[in-house]
C-alpha cells in the first residue's frame, strides 16, 4: 500500500528537474498524477517540447497512472484546464506541486519590462492561478487538500541578477501564507518549499554541487502532500539536497513609546530596534564581559556561615555572553572558567542584561524568573545560592563599586521589590500583546490538560469543526495578565500573590486560525488589612471585536511579622458567606480526580509556569504539602460540568462563568462540581474537595 492510493496529484513544470522527481515520487506512493509542462527552454522559449508525454511514460512504464497537460501556467484558461483534466481523467484533485519555471537573469539597471514580466507571470501569476482553481476544487468536493508551491533562496534572501525571479519567489512565500489561513477551514493546506537541485536550471552554476539530485529533494515534498502534514500549512522550507531546514519570518521585540517618535529618536533608539530577542543589541560585547566580572566577583560575596555546609558546582548559562562555573565546598566559594567538574545545578540566564539589571537591582529575581528569564534544573540550588551570595554587592564590586559592596543596604535599595507593596498610581495602565493566530494544535492541547474531552475540543474532523473548549481564552490572555502583574511600576511580590477570582464573559466561541489580539489593563489596586487586591481586566479582541473578556481578582499577601498567620477579616467574611447559604437544590453535579501530571499539562497547554504549580521544593518553601493545581484548571473542570450540566454540551451556550478560589486543590484530589438553578439561564455553581470542603465558591454561570 502506498500513502497516496487513491490521491490525484497535480504537479506543473513536471516535465524535467524537480516536477519529475515529484510526480515519479507520487505515482510510486499510488497516486494519480496529471504532468503538467508547457516543454520550454529554462528561459521559457521553444514551447512544445514533448517533456511532459516523456515523464508520462516513465510513470506508466513503472505501473503507474499518469495524464500529459501542455498547458502553461500562466495561462488562467490553461491552469483551469488542467485542474479539470485531473478531476476528469481521476475523478478528484487532492495534491497540487507549483512548480512550473524560467529563469531570465539580469541586473536591474539591464533588465528590461518583458524580462520582468515573464518570469512573474510563470512564477507568481502561475502559481496565483493554479491555486485559485485547485482550491476552489477542493473546497466543492469538501475532502481537504494540499497545496505545495516553490519558492528560492533568492526570493527570501536575495540573490545577485535576479530582481523578477526574487520578487516572484518572495511573492510566492507570501501567497503561501495567506492562502493557508484562508484554506485552514477547508483543511486544504498550503505550504512552500525553497529547493536547491542540480537540474537544467541549476547546470551552470557551480555553486550547486553536482551531489545534490532532485530525488533527495523530492521525500519532503511527500511528506508536505501525505496525510502526516494535516497540521503543517503557512511554512516555508528549505531543502539544499539532504539538508531540510524551515525558513522562519523572526521579529525583534522592538521598541515601543510613549510619545510620537522623531526621526532623531529613530536614529538614537535604531540599534534597540534591531536587535533580537535577549541581546541587548550593541551593547552585547559590553555586557558579556560585565557578566563574566559578576561571575568573578562572586566568591567574594560569598556568606561564608550560611553556606559553609553546601557542597555544590553550578553552571551558569548566559545567553551570548558565555558558561561560567562556580564550585562550593568547605565554606568556600571559588569561580571556574566554563562548567566545574561536578555540576550539580545548573541555571540559564536569557541574557547578559538580565544578570546586569539582577545585580543591579533593576530587576527581582521572582519577576525574572516568572517571566521565564532564569531557569534552574534544580529549585533548591537556586535558592541557596540566592541566598549565600549577594549577587547585588557582586554587581556592584563588577562595576567598579567595590567600596558600596561592604554595605549590604546600599546594594539593596533602588528598585527590586520595594517593601511598600503594590502602587496604586498605575491603575489605568494598559498591555497589549501582539496579535496572534490560534492554532488547532494548542485548542487541542488545552483541551486534554483539563481532561475535557469533547470530540469538537479535540479533532479538527468533529462535525462543524475544532471548537476551543470553554476557558480556552485564559491560554492567549495569559501574557496579557503577567505583563500586567509583572510591571515594574505596580510592584506586585509574585511570591505573595494568590488568585482570588475570575470573571470570564463569551461573546462568541474561538476556532483555529482566529487572529486574536490581547489587551489587559489593571483596573483597580486596594488595599485591605492583610495585603492588596488587584484586579486585572482582560480583552481578547478579534479583527477588532471582543471575542471574550475576563476579569481577575489577585491577591498579594502582606510580608507577615513572625507570628503565626491570622486569618484575615476578608477571609472570615468569606467562609461566612459559605455557610450562609441554604442548601441549593442541585440540578448538575460531576466529578472530576486530579491527575498526578495536571498542573503539569496544565502549565504546558496554558503557558503558566509559575513554579509552586510544578516545582515540589518551591511549593515546599511556600509552606505547602505539595504543589497545587492551577486555580484557572480547576475553573476549567467545572466549566465543563456547567456546559455538560446545563448547556446541552454546547460551549457556544456559555455566555458568563465567575467563581472564587477558596482552597487549594492539590494532586489526587477528587472534586464536585453542582450546579443549581437561580432564575432561568443562571445558575450557581460550587466545587467541593472530597472532605466537602468548597475549593470554588460563588460560583455563577450565565446560559443562553
Ligand atoms: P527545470 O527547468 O528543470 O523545470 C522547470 C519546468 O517548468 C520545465 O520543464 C519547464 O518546461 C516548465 N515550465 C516553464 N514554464 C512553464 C509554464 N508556463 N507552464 C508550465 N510549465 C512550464 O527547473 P527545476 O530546477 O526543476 O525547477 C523547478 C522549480 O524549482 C522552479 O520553480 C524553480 O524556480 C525552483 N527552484 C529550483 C532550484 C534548483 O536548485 N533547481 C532552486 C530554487 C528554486
Amino acid at each position: 500500500m502506498g500513502a497516496f492510493d487513491g490521491k490525484v496529484a497535480l504537479v506543473t513544470g513536471a516535465g524535467g528537474g524537480l516536477g519529475r522527481a515529484y510526480a515519479l515520487a507520487l505515482a510510486k506512493g499510488g497516486a494519480s498524477v496529471v504532468v503538467n509542462d508547457l516543454g520550454v527552454s529554462r528561459h521559457g522559449e521553444d514551447e512544445g517540447q514533448a517533456l511532459a508525454e516523456k515523464v508520462v511514460d516513465e510513470i506508466k512504464a513503472l505501473g503507474g497512472k499518469a495524464v500529459a497537460d501542455r498547458g502553461s501556467v500562466a495561462s488562467a484558461d490553461d491552469a483551469q484546464a488542467m485542474v479539470t483534466r485531473a478531476i476528469e481523467s481521476f475523478g478528484r484533485l487532492d495534491i497540487v506541486i507549483n512548480n512550473a519555471g524560467i529563469l531570465r537573469d539580469k541586473t536591474l539597471v539591464r533588465m528590461n519590462e518583458a524580462m520582468w514580466d515573464q518570469v512573474i507571470d510563470v512564477h507568481l501569476k502561475g502559481t496565483f492561478l493554479v491555486t485559485k482553481f485547485a482550491v476552489e476544487a477542493m473546497i466543492k468536493a469538501g475532502q481537504g487538500g494540499r497545496i505545495i508551491n516553490t519558492s528560492s533562496y533568492a526570493g527570501l534572501k536575495g540573490n545577485f541578477g535576479q530582481t523578477n525571479y526574487g520578487a516572484a519567489k518572495a511573492g510566492i512565500a507570501g501567497l503561501t501564507r495567506v492562502v493557508a489561513l484562508e484554506c485552514a477551514r477547508y483543511k486544504v493546506t498550503c505550504n512552500a518549499i525553497a529547493p536547491v537541485a542540480k537540474t537544467r536550471m541549476t547546470e551552470e552554476l557551480d555553486m550547486v554541487p553536482e551531489s545534490y539530485a532532485a530525488e533527495d529533494v523530492a521525500p519532503l515534498v511527500m511528506w508536505l502532500a501525505s496525510e502526516e502534514a494535516a497540521g503543517v500549512s503557512g511554512r516555508v522550507f528549505g531543502a539544499h539536497g539532504r539538508h531540510y531546514f524551515e525558513y522562519v519570518m523572526e521579529t525583534t521585540p522592538g521598541v515601543e513609546r510613549e510619545q510620537a517618535w522623531t526621526l532623531e529618536a529613530v536614529g538614537e533608539n535604531f540599534e534597540a530596534i534591531t536587535a533580537p530577542a535577549g541581546t541587548g543589541g550593541e551593547a552585547a560585547g559590553e555586557d558579556a564581559a560585565r557578566a563574566r566580572a559578576i561571575f568573578e566577583a562572586l566568591p567574594q560575596v560569598f556568606d561564608r556561615e550560611a553556606g559553609a555546609s553546601w557542597d555544590a558546582g553550578l553552571v551558569f548559562e548566559v545567553r551570548g555572553a558565555g558558561t561560567f562555573g562556580l564550585r562550593v565546598n568547605e565554606g568556600r566559594a571559588s569561580f571556574v572558567e566554563g562548567a566545574p567538574d561536578k555540576v550539580s545545578a545548573k541555571v540559564e540566564f536569557d541574557s547578559a542584561q538580565t544578570l546586569i539589571e539582577l545585580a543591579a537591582g533593576q530587576l527581582s529575581a521572582q519577576k525574572a524568573f516568572m517571566a521565564g528569564k532564569i531557569k534552574a534544573d534544580t529549585m533548591g540550588a537556586l535558592m541557596k545560592f540566592a541566598s549565600f551570595f549577594d549577587l547585588q554587592a557582586a554587581g556592584a564590586i563588577a562595576a567598579g563599586g567595590a567600596a558600596d559592596a561592604q554595605s549590604p543596604s546600599a546594594a539593596s535599595e533602588g528598585g527590586g521589590q520595594g517593601a511598600e507593596g503594590p502602587n496604586g498610581e498605575v491603575v489605568g495602565k494598559k498591555f497589549k500583546m501582539p496579535a496572534r493566530h490560534l492554532k488547532p494544535s494548542e485548542m487541542i492541547a488545552y483541551a486534554e490538560a483539563v481532561d475535557d474531552r469533547q470530540a469538537r475540543y479535540l479533532s479538527e474532523e468533529a462535525e462543524g469543526g475544532l471548537v476551543a473548549a470553554p476557558l480556552f481564552a485564559v491560554q492567549p490572555l495569559i501574557g496579557a495578565l503577567e505583563a500586567a502583574m509583572t510591571d515594574e511600576e505596580l510592584n506586585a511580590d509574585m511570591l505573595r500573590l494568590v488568585h482570588g477570582e475570575q470573571e470570564m464573559i463569551f461573546h462568541d466561541v474561538l476556532r483555529p486560525w482566529d487572529l486574536v489580539s490581547p489587551r489587559s489593563e489593571i483596573a483597580s489596586v486596594e488595599e485591605k488589612s492583610s495585603g492588596w487586591l488587584i484586579e486585572v481586566r482582560q480583552r481578547l479582541m478579534r479583527e477588532g471585536e471582543v471575542v471574550v473578556e475576563a476579569s481577575s481578582a489577585l491577591f498579594v499577601r502582606k510580608p507577615s511579622d513572625g507570628t503565626s498567620p491570622k486569618k484575615s477579616n476578608d477571609s472570615k467574611k468569606a467562609r461566612a458567606g459559605e455557610e450562609e447559604r441554604e442548601s441549593p437544590e442541585v440540578v448538575f453535579s460531576q466529578e472530576q480526580v486530579v491527575a498526578e501530571d495536571q498542573p503539569r499539562r496544565y502549565a504546558a497547554a496554558s503557558g503558566d509556569h509559575n513554579p509552586i504549580h510544578v516545582d515540589e521544593e518551591v511549593a515546599r518553601a511556600a509552606g505547602l504539602p505539595d504543589v497545587i493545581l492551577h486555580g484557572l484548571c480547576t475553573m476549567a473542570f467545572a466549566a465543563r460540568a456547567a456546559v455538560e450540566g446545563v448547556a446541552d454540551g454546547r460551549v457556544e451556550r456559555l455566555k458568563r462563568m465567575k467563581v472564587r478560589f477558596a482552597r487549594p486543590v492539590f494532586r489526587g484530589q477528587q472534586l464536585t462540581t453542582r450546579l443549581w438553578e437561580v432564575e432561568p439561564g443562571r445558575y450557581g455553581l460550587e466545587t467541593l474537595n472530597e472532605k466537602g470542603q468548597p475549593v470554588l465558591t460563588h460560583g455563577e454561570v450565565e446560559v443562553e
